[in-house]
């Protein structure tokens, strides 16, 4: 037998915290079902530092739900992933594993915020605490005795596992990072914004390829084998008929929207690549119940994603309030903060000593205050903005005179992302009792 729920908010990362913090924030009486689906978080945006040292895994990661989870009295929390999200019947069954293994719950309406599939990267859906410090503790000793490592996929992600390859394990691996079109950025720039901006392009090709010595190799491969990542010795053919070898091959891309949970009899609930098809509000076409955060055709572009994401399901949170209450849905309107921006706001080619981190475009108030229009840098920076906050902090802007960017700044990032734990995230750098001491990575 079910157990009842208004709203069922589904997924582990900030999506799902957003629109699960809006309804309990916006309506007490509201009961909501948070899947959550694991019994740890983990913070993605540190995914490149852990993968290629799995010793960082756990300053990234709590493994102790009591820490984590918020108490907010009308939502309860479920550690199981979904397993059959039924659009029919309006009812989700978790997964046979993990504390709520198996439970049946029906809602009224909900919110899916299950991320992309990204192989390696972020842990698989249902996954324990004790397979993903397996699977990355994996991932950081193939890299780490891998003569030739093949990153595929040349957006920010991809630019980051090379710089933070570099970080942890050295320059004697020769590193391909393949990019469809030739070009760095590509994908961030492309899809989610503008164009990109061909000066910052250039600058971390250059850092990239002179600095960190990584070759931006041109091409692609259709083959779904390579959707995965592989951690021992192989050979990738390229769509052009080019062969290449490798140590490990990492794809750094997302493979597609996490909707396979997903059934109706409807035949217009997904498109083609599994997006969920959805009107100008965030709304199922099919089911107009079901709501999605970052895995809809309705595209939300941007830049920072995680502002996006947020505001996306900021919104999504009151239209499922609005269906349950039988109001009109309202059309979605970005007013996140800060505002939406077509670049990026930097570009980190590894976090920390020996990475490298470029601004590329702040927001107003950040600008003037890390000097980018004067190139102020340290030391002529305003002391008062910068000098004491967390480590790193009075390089944050390169030096002074010359362009914001370098190592300094790469430091500061470390800092700034072990010292706010935003969007959720919380009690990272314990494991908790899922992993006994002796178990833990050397
Ligand atoms: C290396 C890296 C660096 C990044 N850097 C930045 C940055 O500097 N700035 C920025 O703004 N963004 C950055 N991002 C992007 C940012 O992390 C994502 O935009 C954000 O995490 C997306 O949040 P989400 O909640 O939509 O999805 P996710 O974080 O992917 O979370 C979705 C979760 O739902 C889970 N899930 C899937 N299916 C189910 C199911 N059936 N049941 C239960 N749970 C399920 C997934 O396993 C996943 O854990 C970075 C990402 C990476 C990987």
């Amino acid at each position: 037998m079910a157990t009842s729920f208004d709203v069922a908010v589904v997924g582990a990362g900030l999506g799902a915290f957003h629109a699960a913090e809006e309804i309990a924030k916006k309506s007490k009486s509201t009961k909501v079902a948070f899947i959550f689906g694991y019994t740890f978080q983990e913070f993605p945006l540190a995914a490149a530092m852990y993968l290629n040292n799995p010793d960082e895994h756990e300053k990234w990661t709590c493994g102790i739900p009591e820490k984590w989870q918020q108490r907010w009295p009308n939502v309860q929390y479920f550690l199981s992933s979904a397993e059959r999200i039924d659009c029919d019947k309006k009812e989700i069954r978790l997964v046979n594993k993990g504390p709520d293994a198996g439970a049946l719950i029906s809602y009224k309406a909900v919110i899916l915020a299950t991320g992309s599939k990204s192989p390696l990267i972020s842990p698989s859906p249902g996954m324990s605490l004790s397979e993903r410090i397996a699977e990355v503790q994996a991932c950081g000793k193939a890299l780490r005795s891998a003569k030739t490592v093949i990153f595929n996929g040349s957006g920010l992600v991809g630019v980051e596992m090379c710089g933070d390859f570099r970080v942890q394990n050295g320059y004697s691996a020769r590193i391909i990072l393949l990019s469809r079109s030739g070009k760095v950025l590509d994908t961030d720039f492309g899809e989610k914004s503008q164009s990109p901006n061909p000066a910052v392009v250039q600058r971390v090709t250059d850092i990239l390829t002179r600095k960190f010595k990584v070759e931006v190799k041109h091409g692609s491969v259709s083959d779904p084998k390579f959707s995965d990542a592989i951690l021992s010795p192989g050979s990738l053919k390229l769509d052009d008929g080019e062969s290449l070898d490798f140590d490990v091959y990492i794809p750094c891309f997302p493979v597609g929207p996490n909707t396979g949970s997903l059934v109706s009899s409807k035949r217009d609930l997904l498109d083609a690549k599994g997006a969920l098809l959805t009107n100008e509000s965030l709304q199922s076409t099919s089911h107009p119940e079901v709501f999605g955060v970052g895995i809809t055709s309705t595209k939300v572009p941007g830049h920072p994603v995680s502002a996006r994401i947020t505001a996306a399901s900021q919104h999504c949170a009151l239209q499922a309030l609005a269906v349950i209450e039988g109001k009109p849905v309202q059309v979605f309107k970005d007013k996140g903060a800060p505002p939406p921006m077509a670049h990026p706001m930097n570009v980190k080619i590894g976090h920390g000593p020996g990475g490298y981190l470029i601004w590329t475009s702040l927001p107003g108030p950040a600008k003037v205050c890390c000097c980018q229009c004067c190139q102020g840098g340290f030391p002529c920076c305003p002391p008062p903005c910068c000098w004491c906050c967390v480590a790193g902090c009075s390089g944050v802007c390169g030096t002074c005179g010359g362009p914001a960017e370098g190592e300094a700044p790469a430091i500061f990032m470390k800092s700034l992302l072990q010292k706010f734990q935003i969007h959720g995230y919380k009690g990272f750098g314990e494991y908790g009792g899922e992993v006994p001491k002796q178990d833990k990575m050397t």
